[in-house]
């Protein structure tokens, strides 16, 4: 997800790129640094033990043995790449840029002759490759290649990966344009990345396969039998696979850690309560698992796998952008909508049903047992980002501002080795963060969205600089022949006041669209010290228009107060309970800051003055809501983000309320 090539005709706004922008913030710089300094190397240690770089250099044919791991693997190890290569665009770091370069190497030394790649397939039964794409992430593989290249490109300007990554998109054309295969990606991510191929390079193939395999969905004949033949298809596949490892071992007496290991997707289904299979072989037959319920023209409900979901539509977002395809942004914004209203919980997480880690029906969003992936809500925050591009519309940027400060984040530990992969509402004390998961998809994840996080502060339009994230910052931006120096400091999340200066060469009439969030209970506006009367809705942008001059400066704050939100009385298990927030933060209670309350059985007093402090000393620096309980008892919350950051505990967010 880079922006460096703007194309995009039919977007209202025009993306200010993460490169353009230096954060420099009271809470987010600490975690950027985390994240580059101690999270990707971490994560490299994990990938390395786990097989996944490993797999790469077999394939190469530089080592002996065997592909070890899930058949997506390779996935996990690009999206990592995407993030180093962001961290590298704005750090200096020879060690990572040398581990890069070799990562690099060993993908590029993997590709066939025409341009296939991927470890699972390559080291034991090419012939076998595309015989299942609704099972396998061969596509979906490709798709976070393709993201990675781009992103490498551009913080190193070699063409190394770059190259490869359009050879193996020059395999898919030749093999899928022009429906020359049945079968519809499984795990969308691919339609996305050729996307964004596509406006690299100008290839206009790249455009059309995407298109193709977008309008896939929905359409595939006799679908349930093509499912139930992909099932058996993935079952023998791999325990081939199985069977290769373990006559590899044989041949060669090695003691290999893992040599053979069950596959974890069967492991994980076979593992499932009845009505958990019942509920996964149902989705998968009816098309809602992978999206494939409706045309993608006719979507109504977010439906099946939540991070699938969100990656299609991002690709069809993306593919709105390149062509004003109206049908498809009507179905995203009714879909949206409906997500919104009853199929989100109220950190921004999505995904409520474990077998599927998928969408349920409305309203059905259980706080125990609650998935809410990490990756679902980086997803969102993608999809959020191209809507608010295409639309101009608050909303969005509201959205993103939720997610990222709580679904998301939640996703990594404050000291940034540890990760959530699901993330419940409630918890009785044995949910534990992971160094890794076996399917490793969320860290790499986070790591690429916090490393990439400039992406979502800034747009430009005709008019001027839309500002919608407030996040510490030094960002140039364009502005006709002008280059406008933006300089936001902030004390977000836990203060609403907001300074941004402009410096700029020569004078310029232009607008500059400030969002005014949807929780500020009352905003006030000063230019140059004198106060504002434009109107400051909130959940809109307001709009000012005048001639800037170099070093003009806007205060603005918007005010936040720590309160009680009831929940939609549709949500069974919420009834009678509310939830704390202060400004873009969600609160939970955990029980090791109450330790004189039984967090589940208390009621917290409806009406009383909540206090809001600030603790630098607690979790790296927190607001903590302090309030009482009916019986007279103090209780302490903190965000939603923070918790589990001190060995696992009892945590709630829906309360009992007196
Ligand atoms: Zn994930």
């Amino acid at each position: 997800m880079t922006f460096n090539t703007i194309k995009r005709p039919f977007n209202k706004l025009k993306p200010i790129s993460f490169e353009n922008v230096n954060i420099n913030d009271n809470f987010w710089s600490k975690r950027l640094q985390t994240n580059r300094e101690i999270s990707i190397h971490h994560q490299l240690e994990q990938l390395e033990q786990d097989f996944h770089i490993d797999n790469f250099r077999v394939a190469s044919g530089i080592k002996k043995g065997v592909q070890i791991g899930e058949f997506y693997f390779d996935s996990d190890l690009y999206k990592w790449l995407e993030a180093a290569s962001y961290i590298l665009h704005t750090h200096k770091d020879t060690d990572l840029e040398k581990k890069v370069g070799e990562i690099v190497n060993l993908i590029k030394n993997s590709q066939t002759q025409d341009g296939y790649i991927n470890t699972f397939y390559s080291t034991r039964f090419l012939h076998k490759r595309f015989t299942n794409i609704y099972n396998m992430h061969e596509l979906y593989c490709a798709g976070h290649l393709i993201q990675a290249a781009i992103a490498h490109q551009n913080a190193t300007g070699s063409k190394d990966l770059i190259n490869v990554a359009t050879k193996f998109a020059d395999l898919l054309v030749k093999l899928f344009l022009g429906g020359k295969r049945k079968g519809v990606p499984g795990h969308e991510e691919i339609e996305m990345a050729l996307i964004e191929l596509y406006r690299i390079t100008e290839n206009s193939k790249y455009l059309k396969l995407a298109e193709e395999f977008i309008n896939q969905r929905g359409n595939i004949s006799k679908f349930k039998t093509y499912v139930i033949n992909q099932y058996l298809n993935m079952i023998s596949t791999v325990n081939l696979a199985k069977i290769k490892n373990q006559e590899y071992q044989k041949a060669t007496e090695s003691t290999l850690a893992i040599p053979a290991k069950e596959s974890e997707v069967v492991e994980w289904v076979s593992k499932l309560s009845l009505k958990g299979q019942i509920i996964i072989y149902r989705e998968n037959l009816n098309g809602n698992f992978i999206q494939s319920n409706v045309p993608v023209r006719e979507i109504i409900k977010p439906v099946g796998h939540a991070v699938r979901a969100m990656y299609l539509f991002c690709g069809m977002a993306d593919f709105f952008s390149e062509t004003g395809d109206k049908k498809l942004l009507h179905a995203l914004r009714r879909v949206w909508l409906k997500m919104v209203k009853a199929r989100m919980y109220i950190t921004g997480g999505i995904g409520s049903e474990k077998g599927t880690e998928g969408f349920q029906k409305d309203f059905a969003l259980k706080n125990e047992d609650s998935y809410s992936e990490t990756c679902a809500a980086i997803g969102n925050m993608m999809w959020n980002l191209r809507m608010l591009q295409i639309t101009s519309k608050c909303k969005y940027a509201d959205l993103i501002e939720l997610i990222m400060y709580n679904a998301m984040l939640v996703g990594q530990s404050i000291d940034g080795k540890e990760y959530t992969y699901d993330n419940p509402l409630v918890s009785h004390g044995k949910d534990k963060r992971s160094e890794w998961f076996r399917c490793a998809c969320c860290p790499p994840n986070v790591a690429r969205t916090i490393s990439s996080l400039g992406n979502y502060i800034y747009s430009t339009s005709e008019n001027g600089i839309w500002i919608h994230q407030y996040i510490g910052n030094t960002a140039n931006i364009n502005i006709g022949s002008n280059t406008i120096k933006v300089s936001q400091k902030t004390g977000f999340p836990w203060r609403g006041d907001v300074k941004i200066m402009l410096n700029l060469r020569k004078s310029q009439k232009f607008s500059i669209f400030l969002r005014i969030p949807k929780w500020s209970i009352k905003t006030e506006l000063k230019i140059n010290g004198i106060q504002q009367s434009y109107n400051r809705s909130s959940g809109k942008y307001v709009e000012i228009i005048r001639n800037w001059l170099d070093n003009d400066s806007l205060d603005i704050t918007f005010r936040m107060k720590a309160k009680f939100i009831e929940s939609d009385q549709r949500i069974k298990n919420n009834r009678g309970r509310m939830a704390l927030s202060n400004g873009p933060l969600i609160y939970c209670l955990e029980q090791k800051d109450n330790k004189d309350l039984d967090i589940f059985t208390a009621s917290i007093k409806k009406h009383q003055d909540l206090n809001v402090k600030y603790q630098p000393e607690m979790l790296g620096g927190v607001n903590i809501i302090a309030g009482k309980v009916s019986s007279g008892k103090n209780f302490t919350a903190i965000p939603y983000y923070a918790w589990n950051n001190r060995g696992a505990d009892k945590m709630q967010i829906w309360h009992l309320i007196d």
